[in-house]
This record gives C-alpha cells, sequence and structure tokens, in this order.
C-alpha cells in the first residue's frame, strides 16, 4: 500500500466511524475458495438489534467453525463429536472459542465438554466493501478486482473512493454495479464526501463466480455456493468485529503527534505533514526521524468510547454464575 493509500485509508474510516453506526474494519480477506485471494480495503458491517449481545460475548473474532458446530447453549457436548470439519481444525476453533469466552468447558472422564456462553446472535446486516483508490491515475488492478467482488456476490454493496475528478471514461471503466465517492481531504482530516453514484445492491443469496488464476486466453473460476457465501459473511462479519480499523501504531518519533481532528487519534507527522505509517515510513531510515517515547495513546480504549465495540464485556460465563451460587 502507498503512503497516500495509507493515509487515506486511515483517514476515511475516522470519518466513516464518525458519521454513521456501521462496524469498520481495514483490509479484510474476501474471498471463498480463496479467502486472501481478494482483500478488501474497508468493510463497514450494518449492526443488527441484537449487536448488543454480540459485543456481550467477547471482545475478539469468533472462529466461524465454532459458530457453525453442533455445540449449542444448552447440554454440553464432547467437543469431537460437534464438528464435522478435521479433528485438528475442530481443535484449534475449541481451543479459540475457550480462549475468547465463547465457549465454556467441563472436563468429564478427561474429556472436555463444551458449550456456548450464550446463543450466537443474528448481529449483522449488510455487508459494505470499499475500494480506496485515492488516485486515479495509477489504477493497478482495480478493474479487475471490483469485476470480481460484483460477480462473487459476497458483499451486498461495493463502492470505490477516489480522491481523484472522475472523467466518463472512468465511469465506463468501472462495473455499474459499483457506487463511486470522491473524498475531500484537507490536513490530515476527511472534510467531505461526495455520491457521485450509488451502488446497487448484489446477490448475496445467489450463487457467484470467484475468478482465481489468469492465464493468457483463459481464467480459472470457482462456483460458490450461497451456503459458502454465508460462511465467508460471518468470517469477515467476525472478523470486522474483533479488528477493527485501528491497527496501526503510534511512531517513537517527536515529529509525530496524535491528532484527533478527524475523529479518531491518527499518526500525523509535523515533518512528512501526513499521516504516517508507523511501520514502514518511521525509524533511523527517515531523515525526520527524532527519537522520543511513542505516545501512550489507547486505539482499543477510543474505539470503546467512540463505537457499540465494547473492550472488556463481562461475557456470560456459567462457571462464574455457578461460583456465585456458593458464596
Ligand atoms: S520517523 Fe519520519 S515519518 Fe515517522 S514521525 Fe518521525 S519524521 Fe515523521
Amino acid at each position: 500500500m502507498s503512503v497516500s493509500e495509507f493515509a487515506f485509508e486511515l483517514e476515511l474510516c475516522a470519518a466513516l466511524e464518525a458519521r454513521s453506526d456501521r462496524l469498520y474494519a481495514r483490509q479484510l480477506g474476501a474471498g471463498v475458495a480463496d479467502p486472501g485471494g481478494r482483500v478488501l480495503d474497508v468493510v463497514g458491517v450494518e449492526p443488527r438489534p441484537a449487536f448488543a449481545d454480540r459485543a456481550g460475548i467477547t471482545a475478539e473474532s469468533i472462529p466461524v467453525a465454532a459458530i457453525d458446530s453442533r455445540v449449542g447453549s444448552g447440554r454440553a457436548r464432547y467437543w469431537k463429536d460437534a464438528f464435522d470439519c478435521h479433528p485438528k481444525r475442530a481443535r484449534r476453533a475449541t481451543d479459540r472459542a475457550l480462549e475468547v469466552g465463547f465457549f465454556e468447558r467441563e472436563r468429564r472422564n478427561g474429556r472436555d465438554y463444551v458449550r456456548q456462553v450464550a446463543r450466537y446472535p443474528d448481529w449483522y446486516g449488510r455487508l459494505l466493501g470499499i475500494e480506496n483508490k485515492p488516485d486515479l491515475g495509477r489504477p493497478g488492478d482495480l478493474e479487475s478486482q471490483l469485476r470480481t467482488d460484483v460477480s462473487l456476490g459476497v458483499v451486498d454493496e461495493v463502492v470505490l473512493a477516489t480522491e481523484s475528478y472522475v472523467t466518463g471514461a472512468h465511469r465506463n471503466r468501472i462495473p455499474e454495479e459499483v457506487g463511486i465517492w470522491r473524498v475531500h481531504r484537507e490536513a490530515g482530516a476527511v472534510r467531505e464526501i461526495d455520491v457521485l453514484r450509488e451502488p446497487t445492491p448484489l446477490a448475496v443469496a445467489d450463487p457467484g463466480v470467484e475468478p482465481l488464476e489468469t492465464y493468457p486466453g483463459r481464467t480459472d473460476v470457482a462456483v460458490a455456493s450461497p451456503e459458502a457465501k454465508a460462511r465467508t459473511r460471518r468470517r469477515m462479519a467476525e472478523r470486522a468485529y474483533g479488528k477493527g480499523w485501528r491497527t496501526y501504531g503510534l511512531p517513537g518519533c517527536a515529529r509525530c503527534r496524535a491528532d484527533d481532528s478527524s475523529g479518531a487519534t491518527l499518526p500525523y507527522c509535523e515533518w512528512a505533514d501526513r499521516v504516517v505509517d508507523a511501520g514502514s515510513d518511521c525509524g533511523a531510515g527517515c531523515p525526520g526521524y527524532d527519537p522520543a517515547p511513542a505516545s501512550d495513546v489507547d486505539l482499543e480504549a477510543e474505539r470503546d468510547q467512540r463505537t457499540d465495540w465494547i473492550a472488556d464485556p463481562d461475557g456470560k460465563r456459567r462457571a462464574q454464575s455457578g461460583l456465585e451460587r456458593f458464596s
């Protein structure tokens, strides 16, 4: 990702979070047959009324294999009997579900019996995929990426976000189902978003076609069933819930200030005069580098305060309420 795309993406996420109640996350795999084959820049998840129930279970992503298993919220089951996938994957999903607090465990005869701490809620609605291309003069694979999103139809709507002036020629190259936003930025923040074209809803409940490899004269594709698409959507919603978009750090450099003029704290460098990516821009290799302790902004606490995501939910462990009975 180029320097300008990184800053654009963070500023856009900050602006969208401040303007809507969707949950936003960056860089999520959106392929079905090849989950990492298509990575969406930004995903916006529309909350349903049961969002608060989901937020009350755990701050982390819940593994989809655990959600889809036959482990219910009633009687505890021997974990191996509740999964149809490979035992190693089932064990991984069980361990992770226990770790994040979605499953609770009872030991019987040296075996793990598990159940859900709460029934998995129907918490997300439409998924919006956003492809960022601040400069349409350097489109890269933009056209084929957007065609993939439209033919696969795993998200409900796709939007292209750009800073460029959008010409008729650009519009003709962008699939007509894809919405177009023109984003106006100033001094490290998005000032305005012009909706040039609304997105057309995609057929998420129908089979989709996923291009996999392209060779001269042919493209290998996979057909994604509606069930496989639904599983991918669930994985994306869960990844989005656990990950969010504040997946960046603040550099240990005196030239960087924690800037919240965009509505969220971003690493703004006075020397470079832009939002920077501490992981790739900063350090001894930068001519402006001036070592100093990194700002101790707590981005998780900020996410907790500014969104409906809960950093430290009480959870719903029966084991705890069980203990209370004896206290
Ligand atoms: S290391 Fe360079 S880019 Fe990073 S904050 Fe310091 S001056 Fe800016």
